[in-house]
């Protein structure tokens, strides 16, 4: 174990998929003769835009949607902001930080910002992505996700932007971003905020899609800082 509490991660075996109806767990062979962790493979488009090669990003979020349950009865969005460190060319997200928020149905809002980043830069943490509820909306990227995704990726181009929607019953979760360069050239030039849509990229590609290189890592623990109170 390091300081931050995180285990070598090719120490067990998995034993449990991370449960969901549309994502799929496989066991790839392990890249360094690590144990296996479980890919997430998305059954709705497998196909990527990107140019470029993402480094690979472990995680295993458990418990955000306890956190988030007391709004998410309330019809109220909860967000969090995922902290990582790279090791040999791989993220793994060691720590949830739940920021003071302002929220609605639709919209989650992260004030007092410096103190995410204060956490971050103690712990030397990369800005992986973030991780918010759609506690009555089905699992899709706003426009204004879109936005706050685009902050993200532009940082950290593996940055990821995870939306838990626990009543669509067609799917309660999804690792999405923008795509790149379409998506991304997309929002870079929109001037627009609030609610509003755009235009799809002229080459038939998506303006986001399903992350391709996110592991479900069991051996990670995730340290949760919540800010809220
Ligand atoms: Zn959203
Ligand atoms: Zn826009």
């Amino acid at each position: 174990m390091n300081k931050l509490g995180f285990m070598e991660p090719n120490f067990f075996k998995v034993t449990h998929s991370y449960p969901s109806s549309i994502i799929s767990c496989i066991h790839n062979a392990p890249p360094h003769g690590a144990a296996e962790v479980s890919r997430i493979t998305s059954l709705v488009n497998e196909s990527t835009t990107s140019t470029r090669v993402l480094k690979d990003v472990h995680l295993l979020l458990d418990g955000f949607l306890d956190l988030a349950e007391d709004n998410t009865s309330k019809d109220l969005e909860t967000c969090g902001v995922l902290g990582a460190f790279l090791k040999e060319g791989t993220y793994y997200v060691t720590t949830l930080i739940i920021p003071k928020q302002d929220s609605t149905s639709s919209t989650c809002q992260a004030f007092n910002e410096e103190e995410i980043f204060a956490i971050q830069n103690e712990q030397s943490l990369f800005p992986v992505g973030w991780i918010h509820t759609h506690p009555s909306q089905s699992c899709f990227m706003s426009s204004v996700d879109l936005h706050t995704q685009y902050s993200y990726q532009v940082m950290v181009p593996e940055a990821v932007a995870i939306v838990m929607a626990p009543t669509d019953t067609s799917r309660s979760y999804g690792y999405f971003r923008l795509s790149d360069p379409d998506g991304m050239k997309i929002v870079r030039e929109c001037q627009e905020t609030g609610f509003h849509t755009h235009s799809e990229p002229l080459n038939g590609a998506s303006i986001y899609e399903d992350c391709s290189n996110i592991y479900l890592n069991p051996n990670l623990r995730l340290e949760i800082f919540d800010l809220r109170h």
